[in-house]
């Protein structure tokens, strides 16, 4: 639409939604945004998707949280009752000072009562880098213990542990755009066109062009159109179908025998392993026959150069690791990894999920991946932080920390810019858990569904208004720049975070992002050659950073692993069964998921108009055939019920989910797919089941 000159002023910053991190220009009118257009990012190149390009009115929604606000002492009890637009029977207006001392004093009154650890902290994957860094800081150095994570545990622990434990590195080894230089790509468990559609614009062109795409998902979907093979496996069948994959490279001997004589450890006990996968013997397990698993098997080892991309299909599954261990030795037996158009892209969800993560909010590292029970690190940190010791034992995980609420453990929470009350599995647990908290702050831009049960309220700012960097699943750090200023009294997270430490006793002096971005450079090797003031000139520089005045790396580990030796290892997986599996009570499957116009809970996007307007309902999609076979019609109301709980919801006619399955969106509360979902944990990644429950579909009479 160019340049019409209907704005008065134009500035450069970054998407808040998806890990793809598309730069955008917000186009500003009165003080309002009124048009985005995409910017030309090294993720996006001027492209947007609907989220990015309309989804920015939110921040000028009514219900934005303008002034700081304390439970009432006559307020009802806690629980999701509290009316956004109405808050006054549950809160009351105080003053800044007012709240940041009720918030401070009643998690200092915890801290010595019951000792740091009965405090705990979910920190944001939608707030800057120097915000995360802060807050685990606070955590850590406020509280002395590690109880801090945030919505990482609930999208890619799991692949994030095992590439910790594979390659020795959490991030991807090659940007998604290394597409274009590939000539073999797997999608699975990804659905990119719904939740990083701009990476999709590349996979479609890439396909365009005559590359091999192969998708893997139970569940139909966009790229179904432009992929060479689909595989549609059953639900929670991912190792076996991978495991047989491999075998035939290894039976046939296709694997890169140089690559892996070079590169890797653990050969010999591997190929022993998948020996027992042979197509034949796992085609029914999976539903793919094997001339499809060959096939395919036979491709991917026979390109010049393969890439793997995977999302939360393959992560959300008590099997979670397993999965993504058979995905990398996949890459490794091929030699695709470390070359251009080779390499392991798990694809990112959230805007920051990656810097989040990169900057130590996470209860097992400290910034970079650093372990909290090393010696040395601990010792570095005490050092950058003047103090004290960080403590060496791994702090619980998301769902731990709710599990420990229970057991009275943990007794005070502070919360940014997180919804567990809606991002939990089996959320009314959650729920109650937070509910008996007896001290929580919640510091978020709208009265969530977690805030509803918040003791203190702190107004912060929306992403566009606010200054800091952010990282995407390229690995690019990015600089974010403000286009507003908050509305009422809401302040930047980072200063919010840095005020109630000072009042927890905290000797912190920080005056502006910046000054944490050098802190934060002081520990954090990946930041080398990355300063502020490079971002601010250049607005993206991709991590890891050769030189001051050369660009980073799309592609690492072209000359060996950060592990010891230098080799990447091969770790076999066996087939575990989901946690939980259809009997006579609960015949079908439930699959939880996104949709293309929401981002996660909804606070952000069910307060955009123009997405809101397209995707105003909650909905749940089944065959047609299975429709058919229960005498529903689209439209009708269908009650879900899991062995958690039940939600009532219309039901749509989609042939890309199997007979067997029902598929749930989680971003609208009024049929929270979280009520269903099983909280059982992946042992390694601590990251639940989100992607396979045992339900029972129904008709709602009379509906
Ligand atoms: Fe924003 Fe992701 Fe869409 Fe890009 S693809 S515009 S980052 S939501």
């Amino acid at each position: 639409h160019g340049d019409s000159g209907d704005f008065d002023r134009e500035v450069a910053s970054v998407c808040p939604y998806c890990g793809v991190g598309c730069q955008v220009s917000f186009k500003i009118k009165d003080e309002r945004i009124v048009r985005v257009d995409g910017a030309n990012g090294p993720a996006n190149e001027n492209r947007l998707c609907v989220k990015g390009r309309f989804g920015f009115d939110y921040v000028a929604h009514p219900h934005r949280l303008t002034v700081p606000l304390i439970r009432r002492d006559d307020a009802p009890a806690k629980g999701l009752n509290v009316d956004p637009a109405n808050p006054w029977t549950h809160f009351r207006q105080a003053t800044w000072d007012e709240a940041l001392d009720a918030a401070a004093g009643g998690l200092a009154g915890l801290r010595q009562a019951h000792g740091g650890a009965s405090v705990a902290g979910f920190g944001s994957a939608k707030c800057s880098n120097e915000e995360a860094y802060l807050f685990q800081k606070l955590i850590r150095q406020g509280f002395g213990h590690n109880n801090v994570d945030h919505c990482t545990r609930l999208c890619h622990a799991s692949s994030v542990a095992a590439l910790m434990e594979n390659v020795g590195s959490g991030a991807v080894t090659a940007t998604f755009n290394e597409i274009e230089n590939a000539d073999i790509a797997i999608v699975i468990g990804a659905n990119p066109v719904e939740n990083h559609p701009v990476a999709a614009t590349y996979f479609k062109q890439f396909a365009k062009r005559g590359g091999e795409l192969v998708v893997m998902d139970p569940r139909g979907q966009g790229l179904k159109r432009h992929a060479t093979h689909m595989l549609q496996f059953r639900p929670g069948t991912d190792v076996a179908l991978l495991n047989a994959i491999m075998h035939v490279i290894v039976e046939e001997g296709l694997h890169d025998r140089q690559y892996v004589d070079g590169f890797t450890e653990g050969f010999d006990a591997f190929a022993a392993h998948i020996r027992d996968f042979a197509p034949e013997k796992m085609a029914e397990l999976c539903g793919i026959d094997a001339d499809t698993i060959r096939t395919v098997a036979r491709k991917f080892a026979g390109a010049r150069a393969g890439m793997i991309f995977w999302g939360m299909g393959i992560s959300q599954h008590i099997h979670g690791t397993d999965n993504s261990r058979c995905l990398i030795s996949l890459a490794l037996l091929c030699g695709h990894v470390g070359r251009p158009g080779t390499g392991l892209h798990p694809l990112r969800g959230q805007n920051n999920v990656q810097g989040a993560s990169d900057a130590g909010l996470i209860p097992m590292f400290l910034p970079d991946y650093q372990s909290v029970s090393n010696v040395q690190v601990r010792d570095m940190f005490a050092g950058i932080w003047g103090g004290p010791q960080v403590d060496p034992r791994p702090g619980l995980t998301v769902v731990e920390i709710i599990d420990a609420i229970d057991r009275g453990e943990i007794r005070g929470m502070y919360i940014l810019g997180e919804n567990p009350a809606m991002s939990d599995p089996d959320v009314d647990h959650a729920r109650a858990a937070l509910a008996r908290l007896d001290h929580m702050v919640v510091q978020d831009i709208f009265l969530t569904e977690t805030a509803n049960y918040a003791d203190v309220i702190l107004p912060a700012s929306a992403w566009p208004e606010k200054t800091g960097t952010v990282t995407n699943t390229n690995r690019q750090v990015q600089m974010g720049r403000p286009a507003l200023t908050a509305p009422g009294q809401a302040r930047e997270d980072w200063a919010i975070t840095v005020a109630l430490a000072r009042r927890l006793g905290l000797d912190w002096t920080y005056d502006h992002p910046r000054e944490v971005f050098a802190e934060m450079k002081a520990s954090m090797k990946s930041l080398d050659n990355i300063t502020w003031e490079r971002l601010e000139a250049e607005d993206a520089v991709t991590y890891p950073c050769p030189a001051p005045d050369r660009p980073g790396a799309a592609v690492v580990f072209g000359d060996g692993f950060p592990r010891e030796g230098g080799r990447a290892k091969l770790t076999p997986a066996q087939v575990t069964p989901p946690a939980e599996v259809p009997d006579a009570d609960y015949p079908m499957i439930l699959i939880t998921g996104r949709v293309l116009e929401h981002w996660h809970t909804g606070s952000m996007t069910r307060r955009s108009g123009v997405l809101d307007a397209v995707e105003p309902q909650a909905f749940c999609t089944l065959h047609p055939r299975t429709l058919r076979a229960k005498g529903l019609q689209p439209g009708d109301l269908v009650r879900l019920t899991t062995r958690r709980g039940s939600v009532e919801v219309a039901v749509r006619a989609d042939r890309a989910v199997s007979e067997d399955t029902v598929f749930l969106p989680f971003a609208f509360v009024e049929s929270a797919a979280n009520v269903l979902t099983n909280p059982q944990l992946d042992p390694f990644g601590k990251i639940p089941e989100f992607k396979f429950a045992a339900a029972r579909v129904e008709p709602v009479a009379g509906s």
